[in-house]
């Protein structure tokens, strides 16, 4: 709501008194509103009503949109309540990788940058590494929700282990998009696949740590602000983006498709992506499926 014109001038426990977001009357707070009961009143104006009519008064969306968005927010956080929080740690192993390059990181370092993390990202992503144990030559990426550990992955820099990325025993990045507590908000998501992906568009992307979005993640979807949501994924995923554009439809989110022909969003770089992402289309709009790429190459 602080976005809106309501920020909280007095928070009277049960009460928020705020400016009136409709009469604008800035030297008076005319506006009162119960956070229990989700009713509203201005003293001023004398608009009043419930959280259904002021969210879609505000953000200009039909009653029933609102109303749906209120159910999902609701029904999101009350289940994230009851989960019990299992205290993940990252691995015993587990060092910073920190500038300058040394000769127990500079393979990392080398890694790192290959895969596009700038110095800036692997420092407010907090990327490491393990140099022995289980995950030995493993560049690592922390996957924190609001600040609090739920995964990791541990990806082989090497080449040489037969599985290339390892994640955290009990890790619940299958529950969370990555990033979406920190993406800047803008009209558009990017929905993308790997945390690499994710991090070459940081700012704009969320991953969903793997070629199926979940539930949990649908749902997370549905409760944040985001009206658009572009699924930037590899070609071969396109019944599951065909699948997941039908779902989320269901719960009034637009989708946009892109199909990248040629190499994932890390191998992309962030240019080509925003500019495949500016001429997505919705997936219905694409018919019999006209590729980003094919378009571009008949150019
Ligand atoms: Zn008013």
């Amino acid at each position: 709501l602080e976005g809106q014109g309501i920020a909280t001038i007095r928070d009277m426990g049960e009460n928020l008194v705020s400016h009136c977001p409709f009469c604008h009357h800035e030297r008076h707070t005319t506006f009162s509103l119960s956070l229990s009961k989700g009713l509203w009143i201005c003293f001023r104006c004398g608009k009043k009503g419930n959280a259904a009519m002021l969210l879609s008064e505000l953000f200009n969306i039909s009653y029933e949109e609102a109303e749906h968005r209120l159910r999902l927010g609701t029904a999101w956080r009350e289940t994230e309540k009851k989960k019990p929080v299992p205290s993940l740690r990252l691995p015993y192993e587990f060092e910073s990788l920190k500038l300058p390059e040394t000769i127990g990181n500079r393979r990392f370092w080398k890694y790192a940058r290959r895969r596009r993390l700038t110095p800036a990202l692997v420092e407010e992503y907090d990327v490491g590494f393990c140099r022995e144990g289980f995950l030995d030559g493993r560049l690592v990426i922390p996957f924190r929700w609001e600040g609090q550990l739920i995964s990791y992955f541990a990806r082989d820099i090497t080449g040489r282990q037969a599985v290339k990325v390892i994640t955290c025993p009990g890790g619940r990045h299958a529950k969370y998009l990555f990033n979406l507590d920190r993406v800047q908000r803008d009209d558009i998501l990017i929905v993308v696949e790997g945390v690499f992906d994710c991090l070459t568009l940081a700012d704009r992307a969320v991953s969903t740590s793997g070629k199926r979005i979940s539930e949990d993640q649908i749902l997370q979807l549905a409760a944040s602000d985001f009206r658009t949501v572009c699924l930037c994924w590899d070609e071969d995923a396109l019944r599951e983006a065909h699948e997941t554009a039908q779902r989320l439809a269901e719960l009034m989110i637009n989708i946009q498709l892109v199909l990248l022909p040629s190499g994932d969003p890390n191998q992309l770089g962030r240019k080509t992506v925003l500019e495949a992402v500016a001429q997505a289309r919705s997936p219905t709009a694409l018919q019999g499926v006209e590729l980003w790429g094919e378009r571009r190459a008949r150019r």
